[in-house]
């Protein structure tokens, strides 16, 4: 049975209290900002932004080499941007999962796989080193179908990509739902090593906590202007003063980018989140879902959802919004309309917890490629590096996507920058207006192929033909 668009009007009363912020930044332990950059100052490395990959930058060279001078300014504060507004899926993939990843590197995805396995891994050792309360939680995630042809789909997964190096574990539908009782599963696909839970606003402050640990500068409420040369120097301009610096890491994600031809190669994408009230213990056995696993359907549009360390349910995604104009602001991360679509898809999934109330609901912009991964670049001799494009699975990656930029802005040759999904771009966007009507086109056509049991017009299998998509 496909969602429907329109909720109905019972549904929309649990959504009546739900405060307009994030769930994880509404929170008591929120670090206070740090001073705005009010003065001219040298630096060796620069990192601009701090969610995961500023911060992983940052950090990452200040580890590797404690005599470098790292500073790291941030328009807002950390974890202001997609990083602190996340559903905390931490997960191993690079390649935005293994079917994107066969699709566009067969030959280097078992060394992607294990890349990815290491990554996270290596997340995994530094909250446990640094002693970072974030929930971090090995669960895994859950992949259900929700349809008969899904099934037909995952179940033979675990076969096929067992090669590469994933374990993935096909479950029925009397397992699936032992796990986590909805009445719409009719299978699942377990990945219990390659995705962990984390409280994604709570690690990106130990790791800020880190970052000032180890002498790197923060900046915060310090929004970089533009980028110029002086000799041999880069000068950051921001406000009310200027940083002189050897190199520059770019960690700008979905924000209007400093290097502006990259705005071809990204749309800022709006992906909406609910957060409930904690369950009760009779909710809670209602439903199952002791294990705390992350799930997420099967659909091109797709739903994602996960318990909280208080017993909430985060439910988030199917809407995937891009706004004309590359659209970006605050005023785009409330969206009433998708609220309550969101509202009404999570009473058919959990019919059981009918009653239950939201107390936040919020959205955030999502860095959206035409290949789904992260991407790399240098400028000006090298000395100008950035990585973008995680389209909606930057927690985990956003670390191997540090890593990559500052083996960039070394000149290091690696097993890192020799891969094929490093060295080479993702096909651009076309300009608007053909931009929104292009990507309204897929998403139009993406929902009807989730309506007419996953069939994909002229349209798709063209863009297929040609390796592109659209996805959150
Ligand atoms: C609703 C939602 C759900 C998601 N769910 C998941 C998930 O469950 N799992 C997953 O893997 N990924 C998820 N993602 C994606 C993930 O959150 C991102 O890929 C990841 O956080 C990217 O981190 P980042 O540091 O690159 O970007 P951001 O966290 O967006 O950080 C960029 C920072 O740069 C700053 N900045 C921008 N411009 C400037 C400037 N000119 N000067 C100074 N600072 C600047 C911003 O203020 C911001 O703090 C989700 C994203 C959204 C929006």
């Amino acid at each position: 049975m496909p969602f429907p668009r329109h909720p109905h009007p019972d549904t929309l009363k649990s959504l009546a209290d739900a405060a307009p912020i994030p769930f994880w930044l509404d929170d008591i332990r929120r670090p206070q900002p740090t001073s705005a950059l009010t003065r001219i100052i040298s630096t060796d490395l620069v990192v601009i932004g701090a969610g995961f990959t500023g911060l992983w930058t940052a950090l990452l060279a200040k580890e590797a080499d404690s005599s470098r001078e790292v500073t790291l300014l941030e328009a807002g504060e950390t974890a202001i941007g997609a990083s602190g507004r996340n559903g905390g899926f931490v997960a191993a993939s690079l390649t935005h999962g293994f079917e994107n990843g066969r699709e566009h590197w067969p030959g280097e995805l078992t060394l992607l796989t294990e890349m990815g396995q290491a990554n996270l891994e290596a997340i995994d050792a530094t909250v446990k080193r640094l002693g970072i309360e974030c929930d971090f939680l090995r669960s895994g995630e859950l992949l259900v179908a929700t349809e008969p042809y899904q099934v037909d789909e995952l179940c033979h997964l675990p076969e096929k990509a067992a090669p590469f190096g994933e374990k993935l574990v096909w479950l029925d539908r009397y397992q699936t739902r032992s796990m986590v009782d909805s009445p719409l599963y009719l299978g699942g696909l377990y990945n219990q090593k390659g995705v962990a839970m984390v409280n994604p606003a709570q690690l990106a402050w130990g790791l800020r906590r880190e970052c000032l640990n180890l002498g790197i500068r923060l900046y915060e409420r310090t929004p970089v202007l533009h980028l110029d040369e002086e000799a041999r120097d880069i000068l950051v301009h921001t406000p009310y003063g200027c940083v002189q610096a050897k190199k520059v890491a770019i960690a700008t994600n979905a924000y209007p980018p400093l290097l502006k031809y990259l705005s071809r190669f990204i749309v800022p994408v709006y992906d909406y989140v609910l957060v409930s009230e904690p369950l009760s213990t009779d909710q809670r056995a209602s439903i199952g879902w002791q294990g705390r696993q992350g799930v997420s359907d099967t659909n091109n549009l797709f739903h994602y959802y996960r318990m909280t360390e208080d017993g909430r349910i985060l439910w988030g995604g199917y809407d995937a919004v891009y706004y004309r104009n590359n659209g970006f602001g605050i005023h785009f991360e409330v969206n009433s309309e998708v609220f309550g679509r969101l509202a009404e898809h999570f009473f058919l999934n959990f019919p059981q917890l009918e009653g239950l109330r939201f107390t936040h609901a919020w959205g955030g912009a999502i860095d959206t490629c035409s290949r789904f991964t992260p991407f790399w670049g240098t400028a000006k001799d090298e000395r100008i590096a950035y990585v973008l494009g995680f389209t909606g699975l930057g927690v985990g990656s956003s670390r191997f996507g540090a890593l990559v930029m500052l083996d960039l802005l070394d000149g290091k040759s690696t097993d890192r920058t020799n891969l094929g999904m490093v060295r080479n771009k993702p096909t651009p966007f076309p300009r608007e207006p053909f931009r929104s009507a292009v990507i309204n086109l897929t998403r139009q056509s993406l929902e009807q192929a989730d309506r007419n049991q996953g069939r994909r017009n002229l349209w798709l299998k063209l863009l297929e033909d040609f390796g592109l998509g659209f996805d959150s």
